[in-house]
């Protein structure tokens, strides 16, 4: 059984762990979960690599897990045309999406102000909706700086557990997951894309960071949508009322 570690242990375990071992703890991790909350585990599914993998390792823990995409008006056509394949596959996938007005090109004037309301504020209402107490992501802490400071189990919002089964995968481990399982995934990736986001703010880069390309030319950089460093209880929006990460599964 996976049990969760310290901090330190965490990043020798990216290295000394095999790939077998990490699927099989990945496993244990959802399974843990998913038997201790049920119908109010649901997994983020962005559509990405990471996310298609996680949402795959969790159907083998049981095919009634539930999930939930949030998508934006800048998703690109690829990216919706992958959305719509994988809920006519999955109808217990979700999708939310905001529909507010912003000013022109906010995502370059104001890419953080544009994430919050296109990408965080769906995802505290898909939370809230879908009575989630513990959400299942594809976040990994090789990914690039901003990912780094992350556990595999966290309790960064009180009473919303976060479970982050595949933090110790490398890149190379999840496309030799998604190739063993035969698992589709976003054919943008096929052009060269490592990370992927909405149109504007995404571009294919290289270079060691993963996440490169996203936010490129913005203080921004290889950053974050907000979703993994925001609060998510709904009500929960300003700084303040951020809570410190503990763990809540030992
Ligand atoms: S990724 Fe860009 S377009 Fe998408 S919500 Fe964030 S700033 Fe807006």
């Amino acid at each position: 059984m996976a049990t969760a570690v310290h901090f330190e242990d965490l990043t020798e375990l990216v290295d000394t762990l095999n790939y077998a071992q990490k699927v099989e703890r990945s496993l244990d991790l959802i399974s843990d979960a998913y038997g201790r909350y049920g119908d109010r585990l649901v997994v983020a599914n962005s559509l990405g690599k990471d996310s298609v993998a996680v949402w795959h390792l969790a159907k083998r823990v049981s095919p009634q897990v539930r999930g939930f995409i949030i998508t934006t008006r800048f998703k690109p056509v690829e990216t919706v045309e992958f959305m719509n394949q994988q809920v006519s596959r999955y109808p217990e996938l979700r999708v939310y999406r905001s529909d507010e007005v912003l000013p022109d090109e906010l995502y370059q004037t104001d890419p953080d102000r544009c994430c919050e309301v296109l990408k965080v504020r769906p995802t505290r209402r898909a939370i809230e909706e879908m009575k989630a107490l513990c959400w299942v992501t594809g976040l990994r802490c090789t990914e690039g700086r901003t990912r780094t400071n992350f556990r595999e189990i966290e309790e960064r919002d009180r009473g919303l557990i976060k479970l982050n089964p595949i933090l110790l995968w490398h890149e190379r481990e999840v496309w030799q997951y998604l190739a063993i399982n035969s698992v589709p995934v976003n054919p943008l990736y096929s052009r060269g894309y490592r990370s992927l986001g909405c149109a504007p703010c995404t571009r294919i880069a290289s270079g060691p960071n993963e996440r490169a390309g996203r936010w490129l030319g913005t203080s921004k950089c290889g950053g974050e949508c907000g979703i993994h460093t925001r609060p998510l209880k709904a009500g929960a929006e300003s700084p303040a009322d951020y809570q410190a990460p503990s763990l809540a599964i030992a």
